[in-house]
């Protein structure tokens, strides 16, 4: 059986590996095909190949992308599998995301720094290194600063929709992140459709309009999902024609989250990557 995990973070956004380590511990894992797939950035592509190269690494790499974009009021997450990392289309969509993650943070900096925490935005910037700054790094940088313990907390507290450091995003919509992943030969895959916190009627409507945008696959397994919900979104990727994928969405190990844990999908699902290996064969 081939070991797939198709969503992975490093060092280039919020993931806490770097590119090397995430690759090692990849195989470690026995992952034949693995997708790294920062948020609104390739940087991690080609050291990852170089990586591969040097090392002689058994494993397949996916070249992915994971784009932020805004529809009603979520931001919803589409990931580009199999892209090719030089387009230009994708270049210029993901510049113009990259500008916007920066402008955020800055206005993140001002709301949080009103409200007592001063140059909170110098300390997210330097966890963050050259990478694209997301609201995790100001998470870290919180959580340093002692106002709660873990991620949930400091989302709960600040950093979600509608708290004191959330600054509405301005992200591209979902129409344009498709096209820019069509333009780069690659395939648009919803992700994490449970984590919206939306009604399933919403979640039905943000089904209609993905797959009506073209969209082509959505995650149906994730690591720590109940059987019920991998069950459910399996029928929803049916009912929608959607492809199936999955993914760890990996930033760092935890007790309940490791890569390649417990990728299967439910029966009668289809694996996204029937397109690319209608092509390439499977051969690794
Ligand atoms: P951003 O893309 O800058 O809005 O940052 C969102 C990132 O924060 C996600 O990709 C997650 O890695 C991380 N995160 C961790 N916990 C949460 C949470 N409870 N809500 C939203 N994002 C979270
Ligand atoms: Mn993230
Ligand atoms: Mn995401
Ligand atoms: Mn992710």
């Amino acid at each position: 059986m081939i070991k797939y995990d198709l969503h992975s973070h490093t060092t280039h956004s919020d993931g806490h590996l770097t590119v090397e380590e995430l690759l090692a511990r990849a195989v470690d894992k026995n992952i034949d095909v693995f997708a790294i797939t920062d948020h609104d950035t390739v940087a991690a592509i080609e050291p990852a190949r170089a990586f591969i190269k040097r090392e002689n690494l058994p494993l397949k790499l996916i070249n992915g992308v994971e784009i932020s974009t805004k529809w009603e009021s979520f931001e919803i997450h589409i990931v580009g599998l199999n892209i090719d990392t030089n387009d230009s289309t994708l270049h210029t969509l993901l510049s113009e995301q990259q500008q916007k993650r920066e402008t955020r943070a800055i206005e993140i900096g001002h709301r949080l720094n009103k409200n007592g925490f001063e140059g909170i935005y110098q300390q997210a910037r330097e966890l963050a290194e050259n990478a694209q700054i997301t609201r995790a790094h100001f998470a870290r940088a919180l959580i340093e600063r002692g106002v709660a313990k873990n991620f949930p907390g400091v989302f709960k507290k600040y950093l979600g929709r509608g708290k004191t450091g959330y600054v509405p995003s301005n992200w591209c919509d979902m129409q344009t992140a498709i096209a820019a992943i069509h333009a780069a030969g690659g395939v648009a895959v919803l992700a994490h459709p449970s984590s919206y916190k939306m009604s399933n009627k919403w979640l039905r409507k943000l089904l209609v309009e993905f797959k009506s945008v073209g969209g082509d696959a959505m995650e149906v397994a994730q690591p720590q999902q109940a059987p019920s919900e991998r069950q459910f979104l399996g029928l929803l990727s049916q009912e929608y024609e959607l492809l199936c994928s999955q993914g760890s969405d990996f930033h760092f190990p935890t007790s309940y989250l490791e890569l390649g844990k417990n990728l299967y999908l439910p029966k009668d699902c289809q694996g996204v990557w029937q397109i690319w290996e209608k092509h390439e064969g499977v051969a690794l």
